[in-house]
């Protein structure tokens, strides 16, 4: 699924998430476990001030199990409650609620000074299209289910998800923009597949990402399609187009189907576990 933000769709997605930000105490923010800073929008720490702050590495199966404990450090480091999970298996979906309530220590505590017990937490998940919102939320659902009525001032139509008594988890997810004008953050969006790919052509898309596989996970390549990685990215493509057979009419090698293949086997995880963006000081 590709998603494309017109001016419209940013305005809209703000406007929605103001509003409801203003009824949670909580905010959920999911991230892709491989690309952790490129799928985030830093604008929610504007939206998300004086809120109790969750950051999901969602789709941990697919990263680097050290690069996943490197970005939770990070993160830690910077005051936000850390949690990996995968969402479409529901592993560490278990724990969420625990690491909620460690969020939201300070809110709790807070009301309790104040002698209000018992009130629930209330959440509300954002991310950038395609991070996984709605599988995780139908994960978290999935053990709870209960709905709860529509509520004073919430949108028609808008429903609380009662994990148990004490979170309540808002039924849409607020939806964030990615920094698509940083280069960048393009190249690591168009590589887990959620910027169209004409963004890039296909072909240079696909030598990117074996001149970083090659420089980064040396040997993945020479692996799982018998080449030799100390050729250029293209010989490279070319040499896969020729292992997996993508022929054009007379024989010639059609290296664009071999692009739309190394990239397919990447997004699925057919390259094993593949961390794009690592820790270091510039973020
Ligand atoms: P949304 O646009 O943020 O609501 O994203 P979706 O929930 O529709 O998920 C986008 C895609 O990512 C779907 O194909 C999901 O099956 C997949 N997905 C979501 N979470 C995970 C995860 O933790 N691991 C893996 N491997 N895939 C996931």
């Amino acid at each position: 699924m590709h998603f494309q933000w017109y001016p419209g769709h940013m305005t809209k997605a703000k406007r929605m998430m103001q509003e409801n930000i203003k009824l949670i105490d909580l905010v959920i923010e999911l991230v892709d476990a491989r690309i952790p800073v490129s799928s985030r929008n830093p604008d929610i720490d504007e939206l998300g001030r004086n809120k109790a702050r969750l950051i999901v590495l969602n789709k941990a199966d697919l990263a680097q199990e050290k690069y996943n404990e490197a970005w939770t450090e990070y993160f830690k480091d910077k005051g936000y409650v850390v949690v990996k999970v995968n969402s479409k298996k529901g592993t560490g979906i278990k724990s969420i609620q625990g690491v909620i309530q460690k969020a939201c220590k300070e809110k709790i505590e807070r009301d309790r000074k104040r002698g209000i017990l018992n009130r629930p937490v209330r959440a509300m998940v954002v991310g950038i299209p395609n991070v996984g919102k709605s599988t995780f939320i139908n994960s978290l659902a999935g053990k709870a289910c209960a709905k709860t009525g529509n509520k004073p001032g919430v949108t028609k139509g808008k429903q609380w998800i009662r994990l148990n008594k004490n979170v309540e988890l808002l039924d849409t997810p607020g939806i964030l923009w990615p920094k698509f004008e940083d280069q960048n953050v393009g190249l690591n969006l168009a590589f887990i597949g959620s910027m169209k790919d004409e963004i890039l052509q296909i072909e240079e898309l696909a030598c990117k990402l074996l001149t970083f596989l090659k420089q980064y996970y040396a040997g993945i390549l020479a692996e799982k399609y018998e080449i030799l990685e100390t050729e250029d990215a293209y010989t490279c493509l070319k040499a896969v187009a020729k292992q997996r057979h993508c022929l054009l009419q007379g024989n010639e090698l059609d290296t664009e189907k071999a692009a739309g293949l190394i990239l397919d086997d990447f997004r699925n995880g057919r390259l094993g576990k593949i961390t794009l963006e690592f820790p270091s000081n510039n973020h």
